[in-house]
């Protein structure tokens, strides 16, 4: 092991980014070891990944699927507790965090109370319990470093700038694979047309956020929370070509955009070897090719998701706990064909609409918020 090598635990390793962050370990095998290993419930998946890189920590959230995984010589812990176990016992430098929904949220906490750095592809926690995930950052001297493209554009435009001189954030989005769409058509969608995303190949639950735009509103969050920048200045374009990743504006009027192939891999290598750009041979941007840019508003009318994130990222308090439970269930009702694509943003508006609000400080209190939302939703459906 060479004295340049980093330590790595990947959550989430089964998935659309843990897969792509195992393709970046094979790539810089020089340079990283992989220590530990987690996912849901794929035990077959976890098993190959762990033969192959030599991994010995391992852990699974469903607790028969862990008692499956076969691995010689390996350690495999078990449910929710096993993930924060796992990370406690793997003791990496840096933890890619690519788990899908709020069940990222408690492993992210046991991380960054330890002071592990962490990649984060997962949004979830910093829509429910942002301003908790960043004080145990804070308080600890961890780092939080962006994957999500967009997050990582800001943060890279924002290298070597003062925070202060900034006006604005410039949050880019494709407007999903139905932005063409009207309001009945958009009545019709199916889980298998909705799962169909033009640009990116990605997990099924953030697949169906990027269509319905509930994915953009998260990211509002992660901006908001990350920079500490406020609500009132992100303001989301409309970008087809998903070529911008996103853009900052300064007090003098300048704008530092920052552009790239839709190539999730770019973002995730500089997450890991942050600061350093290393070199690779992922497909490169070709301007020429990609012709003409455009820009446009979003319409928060067909996707009421993005409003409503705003509404609950501005009133703060337990809404976005419940905001991101109602379309945790919401979405996953949609997938298994018991309620229409535009009932999603309507179940999160009642729930939201519904919902008495309370100070959220701790996780016990997000954790009750969260409760509250799914079994409201779950009611409603
Ligand atoms: P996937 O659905 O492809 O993967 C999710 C991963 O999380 C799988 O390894 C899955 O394991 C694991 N998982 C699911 N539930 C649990 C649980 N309760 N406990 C532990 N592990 C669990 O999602 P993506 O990789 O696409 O996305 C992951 C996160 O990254 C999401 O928050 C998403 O918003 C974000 N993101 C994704 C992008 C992308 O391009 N894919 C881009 C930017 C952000 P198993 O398969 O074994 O069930």
């Amino acid at each position: 092991m060479s004295e340049q090598t980093k330590r790595i635990a990947i959550l989430g390793s089964t998935g659309s980014i843990g897969e792509q962050t195992l393709e970046m370990v094979r790539t810089h095998s020089d340079r990283l070891s992989l220590v530990g290993l987690a996912a849901g419930r794929n035990a077959r998946r976890l098993s190959e990944q762990a033969a192959e890189f030599g991994v010995k920590l391992l852990a699974l959230a469903d607790e028969s699927a862990a008692a499956q995984a076969q691995v010689p010589g390996a350690r495999v812990m078990a449910g929710a507790t096993g993930i924060c176990e796992l990370v406690e016992a793997a003791e990496p430098q840096l933890l890619i965090c690519a788990i899908s929904g709020v069940a990222g949220l408690r492993p992210l906490l046991a991380a960054l109370e330890a002071g592990v750095d962490c990649a984060l592809a997962n949004k979830e926690p910093l829509v429910a319990a942002g301003a908790i995930v960043t004080d145990a950052a804070r308080k600890s001297g961890a780092r939080l470093l962006p994957i999500d493209s967009e997050i990582s554009a800001i943060f890279q435009c924002l290298r070597g700038e003062n925070p202060a001189e900034v006006e604005k954030i410039l949050l880019t989005a494709s407007g999903g694979p139905f932005s063409g769409l009207t309001a009945d058509e958009l009545q019709q969608v199916t889980p298998e047309r909705a799962l169909d995303h033009p640009t990116w190949k990605m997990g099924r639950k953030v697949t169906i956020d990027s269509a319905t735009l509930a994915n953009k509103g998260f990211e509002v969050f992660e901006v908001h929370w990350m920079f500490g920048v406020e609500v009132r200045q992100i303001e989301v374009v409309v970008h087809h070509q998903s070529v911008i990743h996103s853009m900052v504006q300064f007090q003098d009027g300048s704008v530092i955009a920052q552009m790239g192939p839709p190539d999730m891999r770019v973002p995730i290598q500089f997450a890991i070897f942050y600061p350093e750009r290393l070199a690779n041979d992922l497909p490169r941007m070709s301007p020429a090719d990609i012709g003409s840019l455009t820009f446009a508003r979003p319409d928060t009318e067909r996707f009421p998701c993005l409003r409503l994130a705003f509404s609950a990222a501005r009133a703060g308090r337990s809404y976005p706990a419940v905001l991101n439970a109602a379309d945790e269930v919401a979405v996953q009702a949609f997938l298994d064909g018991r309620v229409a694509f535009m009932r999603i943003p309507e179940l999160i508006e009642r729930a939201l609409e519904e919902h008495q609000a309370f100070e959220v400080r701790t996780l016990a209190e997000v954790e009750e918020a969260d409760r509250w939302a799914r079994e409201h939703v779950r009611g409603l459906i």
